[in-house]
């Protein structure tokens, strides 16, 4: 990619050119951006049951045109055609959601000593500035940008260059239910992006922890709300009185699914010591049965990885982590790994590997569980396994992490929950169901007094 032309490639065909513009200049993003605060000014003005029903019918052309949508998201991000089916269904329920948020109560009256009343209320921020990442190329832009409009905002949408294609079909969508430019679609890189965080007057950003800071601080620069989520090494502990077979098939899922391209996926797995060898060797036969290959066929877990690149970089940081002294028990196809013993100076230990590649240690002790699973920078996701329901919830109730999973897999949460992590994982309010309207909306306090 130029920085002029925004090129999009699918990742298993590398001859495929799936989409291309022009990226948005800083001009673009200006233009784009007053042409959405006229709109968004119309947007407010008919009423919140019309925005519902407008929200609703963009759900609807979403449930018509999913197949399709499913089909592109294969083709341009690789992702596994059952996935991105199971992808589409969220998207419909998040904006199905949405609609029906708009007529939830905006506001809240307090008691006043004095005669007359005080009263809050929510009102739109105005412009909504949204950058986003490619491996949820429909749902997580939607996820942003349904709230955002369902408060009465506007939309400048800054998606991933690889997930040109898959945004443009979505932006087309709300394109057509919406008033003219309340949603923009800004294709480019970073300096795209730096020119959206300047126009907006709310930011959300998911991608990376390097860029989110970036993001975080220009919009914090400018006095602008930001919520940005970002990477994630999350733990999932085995207690000694775990279903083991069942664990290992939900960590085998949490580790290669999408080719472990999610923020939620299981990085590290940390064994009560009488379990260890058992979760070892049960985790082990599952990675095997990982089937690799054509993100097109109903039985692939692990597609290519998004580009060369990440791909390059999945196998050096194996290596590294072997040349250090980990021990590899499993390499497959698709990059699959399991290694044991991975040293703490090892840039596996430290770093998100966005790959399908896991680390298994084990611990002496609860506490050492729980003390190894927070000893990181990132705080997304955990998970417990065990069935003593007491322990599992002591544990859990102790592990730094946005989102704690028991006898579940990492990833995968309720489109209707807080969605965000602790420490470097998030910064700002959570996304997601009731909660994200703080970032959308700010509170104003009325004081009626007597004439
Ligand atoms: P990325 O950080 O490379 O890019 C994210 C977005 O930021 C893209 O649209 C990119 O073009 C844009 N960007 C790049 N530089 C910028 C700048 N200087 N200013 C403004 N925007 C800029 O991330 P990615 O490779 O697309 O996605 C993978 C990462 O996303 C992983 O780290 C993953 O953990 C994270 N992720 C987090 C969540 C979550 O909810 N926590 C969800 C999905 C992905």
């Amino acid at each position: 990619m130029n920085s002029l032309i925004v090129e999009s490639w699918n990742p298993y065909r590398s001859d495929d050119l799936v989409a291309t513009a022009p990226a948005a200049s800083r001009d673009d993003v200006t233009r784009a951006a007053q042409a959405a605060r006229t709109a968004q000014a119309e947007w407010m003005s008919i009423g919140p049951t019309a925005r519902g029903a407008a929200l609703r019918r963009i759900g609807d052309r979403l449930e018509q045109e999913a197949g399709a949508l499913a089909g592109l998201m294969v083709r341009e991000v690789a992702k596994p055609v059952a996935e991105a089916k199971g992808e589409m269904a969220r998207a419909i329920g998040i904006v199905h959601y949405a609609a029906q948020q708009v007529l939830d109560p905006y506001g809240e009256t307090y008691p006043n000593d004095a005669e007359g009343y005080l009263l809050t209320q929510r009102r739109p921020r105005g412009l909504a500035g949204l950058i986003t990442p490619w491996n949820f190329p429909i749902a997580i832009p939607l996820w942003k940008a349904a709230p955002a409009l369902a408060t009465g905002n506007g939309v400048l949408l800054k998606p991933s260059p690889e997930a040109l294609g898959c945004a443009t079909e979505l932006v087309r969508i709300l394109a057509a239910e919406l008033p003219e430019g309340l949603v923009a679609l800004l294709p480019g890189g970073a300096e795209t992006g730096s020119a959206v965080v300047s126009a907006a007057d709310a930011v959300s950003f998911t991608g990376s922890c390097a860029v989110g800071r970036t993001v975080i601080s220009a919009a914090a620069g400018r006095g602008v709300p930001v919520q940005a989520e970002m990477g994630g090494m999350n733990p999932a502990i085995v207690l000694a009185d775990a279903d083991i077979e069942r664990a290992a098939a939900d960590l085998a899922y949490a580790v290669t699914g999408y080719g472990g391209q999610k923020c939620t996926a299981t990085r590290r797995v940390l064994c009560e010591r009488a379990v260890y060898d058992d979760v070892v060797a049960a985790l082990r036969e599952r990675l095997a049965g990982a089937v690799a290959g054509d993100p097109a066929d109903p039985a692939t877990v692990v597609p290519p990885l998004i580009n060369a690149a990440a791909t390059e970089r999945a196998r050096a940081v194996v290596d590294e982590a072997v040349a250090a002294g980990a021990t590899p028990v499993y390499r497959g196809e698709g990059g699959v790994a399991l290694l044991t013993g991975v040293p703490a100076r090892a840039v596996l230990a430290r770093e998100e590997l966005f790959g399908p590649v896991v680390q298994v240690a084990a611990v002496d002790s609860l506490d050492e569980a729980v003390a190894t699973a927070n000893d990181t920078e990132y705080g997304l996701t955990a998970g417990v396994y065990g069935r003593a329901v007491d322990a599992c919830l002591r544990v859990a109730e102790r592990l730094d992490a946005g989102m704690i999973k028991i006898n579940a897999p990492t990833t995968g949460v309720g489109l209707h929950t807080p969605f965000g992590g602790s420490k470097a994982s998030s910064y700002g309010p959570r996304e997601q169901g009731k909660t994200a309207r703080d970032l959308y909306t700010q509170i104003h306090t009325i004081t009626l007094g007597t004439p």
